[in-house]
């Protein structure tokens, strides 16, 4: 079971940050091969904080990403183990466009190339097996919201208010009435995607609240059967809600218990993260729901956490507090 824990620092955006207000600085040994961040302290700006990853990638490619830390895994998703993958920052600093991206081939983010690896490497090897393998996708799509599980097959005006509710089978979390479905090629993996992504979107006015306080985790289970031995292993990839401090800029009710629930699913998160890379013996991955269904470092899976940073003074406090999550998890 392992982690690992990489920084991504989106490029300034174009009209609306200029180069001086950059403040995060990235160094390592080779330009492509950083490990830390340094930032300065608010108060006091001739004072940097550095901090450590096992990646640092300033203004990286989709593909540079991809190919270095997500595309490595797919051989032990086959081998059957778990991978694990979570985009953590504040809402504006890329955590979509990592994991989903943009049209574009170039723009794809994380799960469309993590799906065409997937098919390619399941194709090969029915090719090379002569058939006597075969390889399922399947795939469940859904949101926890203010710690309810919505299925994002599901359109918004069907939903029931409460959620979907969960249950331990065989040591096992289950959540009952979630859609799992089987999809063949990429085509059609990209087809329930993007019709699921329409409803979380529409979803979002809906409840009143943004999409940026939901997280949303895709599910893609590789069924791999040849005669009657069956080897199952998940990918799980996750963009997770904002972890900025609505309590600090919009302070009514409803942002206060979304806040709450979201700042706790986090703090439970950044103890698992911490217990499976020291690792220790006891995960609390039951303590909050997310991390609960994901059975999180239960099953000898590997996890990936990239840290999505913006470069500029506009998000200083908020990057110093994710950098500070970060470190926890190490
Ligand atoms: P989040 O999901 O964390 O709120 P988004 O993924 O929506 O953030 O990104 C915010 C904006 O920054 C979007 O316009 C997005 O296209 C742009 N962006 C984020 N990361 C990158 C990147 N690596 N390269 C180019 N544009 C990016
Ligand atoms: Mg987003």
């Amino acid at each position: 079971m392992s982690v690992r824990v990489v920084a991504r620092i989106r490029p300034l955006l174009k009209n609306t940050e200029i180069e001086k207000d950059r403040i995060i600085e990235t160094y390592g040994e080779a330009s492509d091969n950083k490990t830390t961040v340094r930032i300065p302290n608010p108060k006091v700006p001739a004072e940097l904080y550095s901090f450590h990853f096992n990646s640092v990638y300033d203004d990286a490619t989709q593909a540079e990403l991809y190919d270095r830390e997500i595309s490595p895994q797919v051989r032990h998703l086959f081998k059957g183990f778990d991978v694990t993958i979570f985009a953590y920052g504040v809402t504006g600093t890329g955590k979509t466009y990592t994991m989903r991206g943009g049209k574009s081939l170039a723009d794809r983010g994380v799960i469309p190339r993590l799906l065409s690896s997937i098919y390619r490497r399941a194709r090969k090897i029915e090719k090379d097996t002569d058939g006597e393998t075969q390889v399922e996708v399947r795939m469940s799509y859904y949101e926890i919201y203010n710690d309810k599980v919505y299925d994002l097959f599901e359109p918004p005006e069907q939903r029931t208010p409460a959620g979907l509710p969960i249950y331990d089978n065989r040591g096992k979390t289950v959540v009952v009435g979630l859609t799992e479905r089987p999809c063949t090629s990429l085509k059609e993996f990209e087809q329930l995607y993007d019709q699921a992504n329409v409803n979380r979107s529409t979803s979002a006015t809906k409840l009143n609240a943004h999409s940026s306080r939901s997280h949303a985790i895709l599910r893609v289970k590789v069924i791999q059967t040849t005669g009657d031995e069956v080897r199952i292993s998940t990918a799980s990839a996750i963009d997770l809600a904002g972890s900025e401090d609505n309590r600090r800029t919009d302070n009514n009710k409803e942002r206060l218990v979304e806040s709450a629930s979201i700042n706790k699913s986090l703090f439970v998160l950044a103890q698992c993260v911490e217990a499976i890379s020291k690792k220790q013996a006891r995960i609390p991955y039951r303590e909050s729901k997310m991390t609960r269904i994901l059975s999180l470092g239960q099953n000898n899976g590997l996890t990936v956490m990239i840290l999505n940073l913006a470069p500029v003074r506009s998000y200083h406090l908020d990057t110093l507090s994710s950098l500070n999550f970060a470190n926890r998890t190490k």
